[in-house]
């Protein structure tokens, strides 16, 4: 039988507890970028009216909800 000393237990049981805490944590965070990359990717703010919404076609030129002018997509506040 292999002898363990306590603290290397503790430290063992600790690592690997930390260690689940921080993969969960990447996990979500990752999970959360991605999901706020998806919406941005689909939101246009209007040039002529400054109001923003969201266009999940593929149009080039979506149109303004609002004022009906075209406008182009660009990405909001250069994330
Ligand atoms: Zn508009």
């Amino acid at each position: 039988m292999i002898r363990v000393e306590l603290p290397v237990l503790v430290f063992i049981y600790l690592f690997v507890f930390v260690a689940a805490v921080f993969s969960l944590w990447i996990a979500y965070e990752w999970h959360r970028v991605r999901r706020e990359k998806e919406t941005l990717r689909y939101r246009v703010q209007c040039t002529i009216c400054a109001s923003i919404f969201e266009d999940r076609t593929n149009a080039l030129l979506p149109r303004c909800p609002r004022c009906g002018s075209l406008n182009e997509r660009f990405r909001i506040g250069g994330l």
